[in-house]
């Protein structure tokens, strides 16, 4: 599917839960949480069916998210269906980290059970190696239990894991050094990402935001000049350096300073509540679950649907336009 502006759109990010385990400030910060009632989330198999009619589009790669996905009832039940659907050549799972250690009945951790799967890659969210800082960000002790994740997700094999580091000055500006050698040594891809306004705007403020380029900067002040390394694309907007002598890749994904971060957007999201959103920096959005509970309406129907919301894509996100936002993270499915 190609939209009016060149896109190809290839990529569905698919978030199958607004709950979550954690309330990190820049996503769900608040303690008490209108959780949707079951009735509005879709169903896996109403997810599946969407996937279904989305690989016959052109949707070649699907990155499962939340909330966080591995709360979720028979989450790795869903991941192997998914896995098995025809043209879906590249799956990955986005999480926390907090549960991938958990055992399951079988004996197998939760990142081995979701890796036999069929998930490729994990992005696992981790902003500071300090575990009062992370108690502080996500409002759980959970730092603790995300290493042990982290290290279950190594020894289950997946074939990438990335590590997702949101920016935040008074917070990680400090850290950005250790984080890179903690990627390094355990070979996780690292990737440092702007702050973006999708929540409420309490921790938004211009004072806690910081940039990726200086970010870069404060990297370089210790590291020496990073090489750009345009060649290395993960199907997303990061861009890519690389550490002189150590070879490592970092990388940041600037929404809000990169004026080419929508160029080469290749995405679709689709919200657990059935709405499918053609931008994640823009109020559009489109139902999908009463088409799908309308025994009147077949797969061509979704397609359809799907075909226009591909129509409707902005050229690029409303971010740097005083953008308000409607919903929080948690509730889009970052
Ligand atoms: N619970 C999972 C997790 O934390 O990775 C998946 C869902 S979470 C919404 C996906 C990603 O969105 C995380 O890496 C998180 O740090 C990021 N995120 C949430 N709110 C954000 C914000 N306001 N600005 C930038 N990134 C944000
Ligand atoms: Fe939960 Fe992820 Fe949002 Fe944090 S960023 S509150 S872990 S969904």
């Amino acid at each position: 599917m190609e939209d009016r502006f060149g896109h190809h759109i290839s990529y569905l990010r698919v978030s199958i839960t607004d709950r979550c385990n954690e309330r990190c400030q820049y996503c769900m910060p608040h303690e008490e949480q209108d959780w949707l009632p079951r009735s509005e989330v879709l169903s896996y198999e109403e997810i599946l069916r969407v996937i279904r009619v989305g690989a016959g589009l052109g949707i070649s790669k699907v990155r499962v998210t939340g909330g966080e996905p591995l709360t979720r009832r028979d989450v790795v039940w869903f991941l192997e269906e998914l896995a098995r659907i025809d043209g879906i050549r590249d799956l990955g799972l986005s999480t926390n980290g907090t549960l991938l250690a958990r055992p399951l009945a079988d004996g197998r951790t939760t990142a081995q059970a979701v890796r036999d799967a069929g998930v490729r890659t994990v992005n696992v969210s981790l902003d500071t190696l300090d575990r009062d800082t992370y108690a502080k960000t996500t409002g759980r002790d959970l730092f603790p239990d995300v290493i042990a994740g982290i290290d279950a997700a190594r020894d289950a094999g997946f074939e990438k894991i990335k590590l997702n580091t949101v920016l935040m000055r008074h917070r990680n500006e400090h850290e950005l050094w250790d984080l890179a050698a903690f990627a390094h040594e355990r070979g996780l891809l690292l990737r440092f990402i702007e702050l973006m306004p999708v929540s409420t705007t309490e921790v938004l403020t211009e004072d806690n935001f910081l940039a990726a380029g200086e970010a870069k900067r404060l990297l370089e002040y210790r590291l020496g000049p990073l090489t750009a390394r345009p060649d290395i694309r993960t199907n997303g907007p990061a861009s890519y350096f690389e550490v002189p002598g150590t070879g490592q890749i970092l990388g940041f994904i600037g929404a809000m300073t990169n004026l080419h971060f929508c160029e080469s957007c290749n995405k679709l999201r689709l919200t657990c509540e059935g709405k499918l959103r053609p931008c994640l920096g823009s109020h559009l959005e489109f139902d999908l679950r009463e088409a799908l509970r309308d025994p009147s309406m077949d797969d061509a129907d979704i397609a359809r649907i799907i075909r226009e919301v591909v129509a409707r894509k902005p050229e690029k996100h409303d971010f740097r336009e005083n953008y308000q936002p409607g919903r929080k993270m948690i509730a889009i499915g970052g």
